[in-house]
């Protein structure tokens, strides 16, 4: 037991407060008094910000030993709770709260212990950012400075540490093959592995994906499949088989798309079966490719070190700077970086250490050769398994840099979020928010902040004195960028005081916005919208004045995109290769740029005018807790699977759409006509091909939907109540979904106290100052803690097991009525399209109950009037039953058993309908 730190430390939960002096007695007291012995002598805590919340006062600091840890173990996974951090030092878990103080004590005593033995795996350059940290003032520099000793050599710092990428000759076209039935059996098996059970239905799914890989008969036309996979038929492995088999026999790169990071996670292990870590060569086989806004860039974290950050940012420079010497591959994102570091220090600490906003000056940027996002586009177009997400795929296939590396075979797994990516990937926006970014991209920040930050006319001061014509060119686009909103555009916006174009026609945007709200209030401190049609004269004049300042500011870019071009192609001497790339890069982000600006005019064009169909138009004004964040004007396309079909569909070989909930089931079975209607596929005339494999899993005895009918609508407290007594019944291990941020407040605020005492931990999205993902972790890691959220946790969760004993919704799923969900809803078939709607959000929740075959639980709905016709969404044979609270905490207490409820309850027990839509 490793020798306990003789410092006060603090603890706070929803059950109460406790320190332990450095003498090692623990007492428990008021908020008030831990706040004034925190502010006396900095106390160990865990997690500064969440006992801050727990306190209530913002201000708390101490010896955070989240931070320590992020420094002694970088890059290395720990659930940032009592019992996570237990784990993840060997130490026993603490029994209950007020044990909680000692453990902080030991667990820092057993950190300490580690930076003086001599098998620290994590030594390498600890006492040079111990320097640094140390003139930054963090408050563990003091504690840990005995405890490192100074090495011998001087440690090489990061930026020459890291090592550098290859260049790499471009893949040659896949060969064209065609993989027979047989063979894919035989890889499914090998991959499953000898003994394997025969799983009749995975192996049909995996035959039906060979068949995406067939060479294609007419351009444009790929092949298409939609698969329906129930959970459990093993669709990772059934559609790796074939995807392996193709890229070793066509030596060509299959892309698998995910939506959530978790079956990213799921699918990195899993293709451990069908590939090495790495090749005979040294490549990678397989790579997970993100969105380089994921990626750590070491240009900012440079700047960041050398004075770009300050105060507690700069702190956090330092751990990102001792993580990234050891990570796998600089994701921040989702990653090797504990998702919780970055909720330790001031909000976007970890956005500012990304490249956000396309400043990348590639070749220019002395570490070029060893960035992250240039490593893993560099690996990727080497793999035969590029892992990717919906989002990053279609922006790719939108405006990727390299043709070569689009990818032409994808799968995309949890298919029925493409239809979301692509509604977000092809939107526009012209709001407050994106415009300041143009503003900051052309002309650099208005402030003399310190680092790199710079505008155009820095980044290509060698071009603009070579050449004359593009110099111009980018003092025009300078000029005209003025008119853009810049810093204090809200302000100015409130206090009437709107400046250019821009800033004027937001102000209409925002006056207009309120003076239709039609919410009565309802939406008080939330984001409130309105459509973008009969609009006053003078708006349109406005709109009209904004696009011609957008077209001034387009024109120089194209031009200077030509000139750029230009250059390229009649290269002067001093252009050399490095040159020569960043200028390449420079062009693609122009033309991005450009793209953008086209589509804000059009927008404002079509203001005045008749509507266009294709699109949906709106004005809104963004509020977060009353706060105004952002204003603009929004266009959605109505079917987003349009620009889809034609960009990502059209150009490819293969693709398959896969999901166990692809399909609806309405109340007449599945429905293939609105999946494929969903799929794009009508749009490029392709008919794909569709297959269908039923869940093994036996829902009829592990799983019960108890729908709860009589917690009225609105009534918050009965919800709270009723939330409060589910968990104690079923004692933690509760999902609680919502549809409204506002409701989950409410209810975790009544309830996590009274629960607290009673040893079940409450966590909630949008209350607890903790990342989703991190959330997640914390749930899964401790059977007897619940969690309420809303939608991401409805799709994304994935905790097998006793952590998730009973998912409870607060009611129907309805859909917000917005103006976007009108348009669609009318286009879309009125109330069915509504009904499709709320089953696909049900059939998700529920599959977050039973993730294996040993898993069983409640799904329970809080709704007086639940719709029979939404029943199908549950899968077939899942007992369904109408009944009270005390009826269901009954159920809820006895848990699941098949035996008992066949004996005594009829399999489906619904009474008919009792609102109409
Ligand atoms: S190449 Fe670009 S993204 Fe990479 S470190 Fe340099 S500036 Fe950042």
């Amino acid at each position: 037991m490793p020798a306990p730190l003789p410092l006060p430390a603090l603890h706070s939960s929803h059950a109460g407060t406790w320190l332990r002096d450095a003498n090692g007695s623990t007492r428990g007291l008021s908020k008030g008094e831990a706040i004034m012995a925190a502010a006396d002598t900095p106390a160990l805590i865990l997690n500064a910000p969440l006992v801050a919340t727990r306190l209530g006062y913002p201000d708390l600091s101490g010896l955070d030993l989240l931070e320590l840890y992020a420094f002694v173990f970088p890059a290395k996974f720990c659930v940032p709770t009592p019992k996570g951090l237990a784990h993840a030092l060997g130490l026993e878990e603490p029994a209950s709260d007020d044990a909680v103080p000692a453990l902080l004590q030991t667990a820092a005593g057993a950190i300490l212990e580690v930076c003086e033995s001599e098998n620290w795996e994590q030594r390498d350059g600890a006492w040079s950012a111990l320097q640094s940290l140390t003139k930054a003032r963090w408050p563990w520099a003091q504690v840990l400075a005995p405890h490192i000793r100074k090495p011998e050599r001087a440690e090489r710092w990061l930026f020459s540490k890291l090592p550098e990428w290859d260049e790499s000759p471009e893949r040659p076209q896949p060969a064209q093959i065609m993989m027979d039935d047989s063979e894919v059996e035989a890889q499914l098996e090998r991959l499953t592995g000898e003994g394997a059970e025969r799983r009749d239905g995975q192996r049909a799914y995996a035959k039906a994906v060979g068949k995406v890989f067939a060479p294609r008969s007419s351009q444009k036309l790929p092949h298409v499949l939609l698969a329906q996979a129930g959970t459990g038929i093993g669709k990772t492995l059934g559609y790796l088989a074939p995807s392996s088999l193709w890229a070793e026999s066509a030596k060509g790169t299959v892309w698998v798309s995910t939506f959530t990071k978790n079956l990213q996670r799921q699918l990195r292990s899993e293709s451990r079966r069908a590939w090495p870590e790495k090749r005979a060569d040294g490549t990678q086989p397989v790579v997970v490719r993100k969105g380089r806004e994921n990626y750590l860039c070491l240009l900012n974290l440079e700047d960041a070190l050398q004075g770009g950050f300050g105060g507690r940012a700069a702190i956090l420079a330092q751990l990102v700077a001792r993580w990234a010497s050891f990570s796998r591959d600089g994701d921040m994102i989702g990653g090797d970086l504990p998702g919780w570091l970055g909720t330790l220090y001031p909000k976007r600490g970890i956005a500012a250490l990304t490249d956000q906003r396309g400043e990348c000056v590639y070749a220019g940027c002395p570490h070029y050769r060893k960035c992250f996002i240039e490593r893993a586009a560099r690996a990727s177009a080497q793999a035969d398994l590029v892992i990717a997400n919906h989002a990053l795929v279609m922006i790719n296939a939108a405006r990727g840099r390299d043709h070569a590396q689009r990818p032409s075979r994808i799968i995309f797994d949890e298919g029925h979020h493409v239809f979301q990516a692509a509604d977000s990937t092809f939107a526009a926006a012209l709001t407050g928010a994106e415009a300041i970014e143009l503003r900051r991209w052309i002309i650099g920040p208005e402030r003399k902040t310190k680092g790199r930050r710079r505008g155009l006319a820095a980044r290509l001061a060698d071009v603009a004195s070579y050449d004359d014509a593009g110099g111009e060119a980018v003092e025009a686009a300078i000029e005209a960028a003025q008119a853009l909103p810049s810093d204090g555009w809200l302000q100015r916006l409130n206090d009437g005081e709107a400046y250019g174009p821009l800033e004027k026609l937001l102000g209409a945007v925002r006056a207009l916005t309120y003076a239709r709200d039609e919410s009565g209030g309802q939406e008080a401190g939330y984001g409130i919208e309105t459509e973008a049609a009969q609009l006053p004269g003078n708006f349109v004049q406005l709109a009209g004045e904004a696009e011609e300042a957008l077209a001034r500011i387009r024109h120089p870019l194209v031009k200077l995109g030509v000139r750029l071009e230009a250059i390229v192609e009649d290269a002067p001497d001093w252009l050399d290769g490095q040159g020569r790339a960043r200028i390449e890069g420079a062009r693609h982000s122009l033309a991005w740029r450009v793209d953008l600006i086209g589509a804000w005019e059009s927008l404002l064009n079509r203001l005045g005018g008749p509507s266009d169909p294709q699109f949906v138009d709106w004005l809104a004004v963004d509020r977060s807790d009353a706060r105004e964040f952002d204003i603009g004007i929004h266009r959605r396309w109505l079917d987003p699977m349009k620009p889809f079909a034609k960009v990502v569909l059209e150009p490819s070989h293969g693709v398959m759409l896969t999901s166990a909930t692809l399909t609806d089931r309405g109340p007449d079975g599945k429905d293939w006509e609105s999946a494929v209607a969903a799929s794009g596929t009508p749009y490029i005339e392709v008919k794909p091909q569709m297959s269908s494999a039923e869940s093994p899993f036996d829902y009829a005895n592990r799983a019960e939907v108890l729908i709860v009918t009589d917690i009225k609508r609105g009534d918050l407290p009965a919800l709270a109540g009723a939330y409060a007594r589910i968990i104690e019944a079923a004692g933690g291990g509760v999902l609680g979904l919502f549809t409204a941020i506002r409701r989950l407040r409410v209810v975790h605020g009544r309830i996590a106290d009274r629960l607290a005492r009673a040893g079940l931990p409450l966590f909630a999205q949008h209350v607890d100052p903790i990342d989703t993902g991190t959330l997640v972790d914390i749930f899964r890691d401790d059977p007897r803690a619940s969690l309420l959220g809303t939608d991401a946790l409805r799709d994304g969760v994935d905790v097998p097991g006793e952590s998730l004993r009973c998912v409870a919704m607060e009611g129907v799923p309805w859909p917000k009525p917005s103006i976007l969900h009108r348009a669609r809803r009318a286009a879309g078939g009125g109330s069915a399209y509504d009904d499709r709607l709320i089953r696909a959000r049900l059939a998700q929740a529920f599959g977050r109950l039973i993730r294996s075959k040993d898993d069983k639980g409640h799904f329970i709905v809080l709704s007086a009037a639940f719709p029979s016709r939404l029943l199908s969404a549950f899968p077939e044979r899942t007992p369904v039953i109408r009944l009270t609270l005390e009826e269901a905490l009954q159920r809820v207490a006895e848990g699941v058993s098949g035996e008992r409820r066949s004996a005594e309850v009829p399999a489906l027990d619904i009474d008919e309908d009792e609102i109409p839509f």
